[in-house]
């Protein structure tokens, strides 16, 4: 539910609806807007039968969420959340680039790309360590050495880590070295992992199910929210339709959609959304002119060779390309890129 406050209510009216809520075991979030301010309060609201919220003093009226999403709201809190990871923004005003291989292959091919990837502007170094294959008897990654050189790569030149994790038993590990955790498209609706890393508190970037509605999409989020991890970045892959010349359909539209539902920023990912080189450079702009709050790309010093999606990975120099149409769009929608 959400506690909207009077005009003149003063701070210890604000702090006593905070802590009689916090008392009843509801989660809370106050946002104060330029008017009024506002409480978001999850919890069980049978707990305010007998003792309404709306006879406290300095407070005007108390509105049910009707989503099943609370916490993610748009509802729960009005302004789009920006997330500081090291000095690294997310949302906001910000336009922030994840780039890196599909698969983290060895040392060499991390440290090739590193400093162009930078240069171009891209500031989280994507990797993954454990690969979740369709097959079994594909290459499934290097495990905790792909972790080590993604960490160093990245500390080379300060940027942060993101990487997935699959199993809730590497969640030490992965912690360890990165700074965002991915929860993958696979296991979007893998609903004990989402509670894992809500608890671990660390943040966390939700791809999207490729098959999942926009609302089993924010309900994944509510999961890792209830926890009490609000860190957590959306992240749109594309999604399953009757459509065979890409791997899959970029839901180009869902930006606009998630970001009126939604407090929580989205990034979006052309390479798995396509999987195809000659869609990235296109849909990479179009997702950033439809204002999403950044992007997260396959790059790959020699895409040909690559033991996983080469098809859809692009050169260091391809990429550098492409952040200069990207620093444009974002300019234009007053955006920063990080230099
Ligand atoms: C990835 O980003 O490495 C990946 C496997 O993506 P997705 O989960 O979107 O398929
Ligand atoms: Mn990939």
């Amino acid at each position: 539910m959400i506690i909207v406050l009077k005009p003149e209510a003063t701070a210890e009216n604000r702090d006593f609806v905070v802590d009689r809520l916090k008392s009843l075991g509801f989660q809370t979030h106050v946002s104060k807007g330029e008017e009024r301010t506002i409480i978001g309060a999850i919890g069980d609201e049978r707990q305010l039968r007998d003792r309404p919220l709306s006879s406290l003093p300095g407070v005007e009226k108390v509105v049910p969420i009707l989503k099943p999403y609370k916490l993610v709201s748009k509802d729960f809190k009005k302004t789009n959340s920006e997330i500081s990871i090291n000095g690294i923004k997310i949302g906001g005003k910000h336009t922030t680039v994840m780039a890196g291989p599909c698969s983290v292959e060895n040392r060499e091919m991390l440290f090739e790309i590193v400093d162009k990837i930078y240069d171009a502007g891209a500031r989280v170094l994507r990797g993954g360590a454990f690969k979740p294959r369709t097959s079994p008897y594909s290459f499934q990654g290097l495990g905790e050495e792909g972790l080590k050189y993604l960490r160093e790569a990245a500390d080379s030149k300060g940027m942060l880590v993101v990487t997935e994790l699959m199993d809730p038993r590497d969640i030490d590990l992965i912690c360890n070295y990165a700074d965002i955790i991915q929860i993958g498209a696979r296991n979007m609706q893998n609903f004990r992992l989402l509670k894992e890393v809500g608890k671990s508190g660390h943040p966390v970037l939700l791809k999207r199910g490729m098959s999942a509605t926009i609302k089993e999409f924010l309900m994944a989020a509510e999961y890792i929210a209830s926890e009490g991890n609000l860190d957590i970045i959306l992240c749109e892959r594309g999604i399953r339709t009757f459509e065979t010349e890409t791997r899959n359909t970029l839901d180009l539209s869902a930006i606009p959609v998630i970001k009126n539902a939604t407090h929580l920023p989205i990034i979006v990912d052309p390479s798995h959304g396509t999987g195809r080189r000659d869609c990235i450079l296109p849909m990479a702009q179009a997702a950033i002119a439809a204002g999403a709050d950044g992007l997260i790309i396959e790059v790959h010093p020699n895409p040909a060779e690559a033991m996983s999606d080469g098809d859809q990975s692009i050169t260091p120099d391809e990429f550098a390309t492409l952040m200069k149409r990207i620093k444009i769009i974002s300019a234009t929608l007053e955006r920063h890129l990080e230099e």
